[in-house]
């Protein structure tokens, strides 16, 4: 992107899986840019608790088994633990959202920019039809549908998911099909 380490002024994580986190550790040591993740999940890299798998659909399963083997990530400080949703302790623009069930404190983050921009981690992932749905790692998980029918309340133009595709407009309507399906 042809930016710098000092242009980095904060480093926002949705939760504290390790695919998500692995890289936290060097790229605060290279920018010192504070982080920021929900104080529940904030744990896991203070060491004070366990990695918490995803609510897999077969925990002895094919994914639930290679999920143990995963490498763990590096432990680092968390510089701002978010208790509750709305801006404080954000960079200006910046909202949180809490979304549990992927992890106990899975958090998303929406940009008020560009008709909003949802950054939604793995609380949900989008098909090649731009349906919304739980993802492979939580399809039975009652509270990741409803964390997903708290983000439908919102409105956001764009939503980016850890893994898989994105939408790039109109993004909160295939949010709040999911919802209805959900009634
Ligand atoms: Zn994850």
């Amino acid at each position: 992107m042809g930016r710098t380490w000092s242009d980095l002024k904060a480093v926002l994580i949705t939760h504290a899986h390790p695919d998500h986190t692995g890289s936290a550790r060097a790229v605060k040591d290279h920018s010192q840019a504070p982080v920021t993740m929900s104080a529940r999940d904030a744990r896991v890299p203070h060491g004070l608790e366990p990695v918490t798998p995803p609510p897999l659909k077969d925990a002895l399963g094919p994914l639930g088994g290679a999920f143990r083997f995963l490498p763990k990530a590096e432990g680092f400080s968390v510089a701002t633990e978010l208790v509750a949703d709305g801006t404080a302790g954000l960079p200006e623009d910046w909202a949180v959202i809490s979304t549990p069930g992927h992890t106990p404190g899975h958090v998303s983050y929406l940009l008020d920019r560009a008709g909003g921009l949802l950054f939604a981690g793995d609380a949900a992932m989008v098909n090649r039809s731009g349906e919304v749905y739980p993802g492979l790692m939580n399809p039975k998980s009652e509270q990741v549908k409803q964390s997903i029918v708290q983000l439908a309340k919102r409105d956001f133009r764009a939503a980016y998911f850890g893994h898989g595709g994105h939408l790039t407009n109109d993004a909160a309507s295939a949010f709040r099909r999911f919802a209805y399906q959900q009634q």
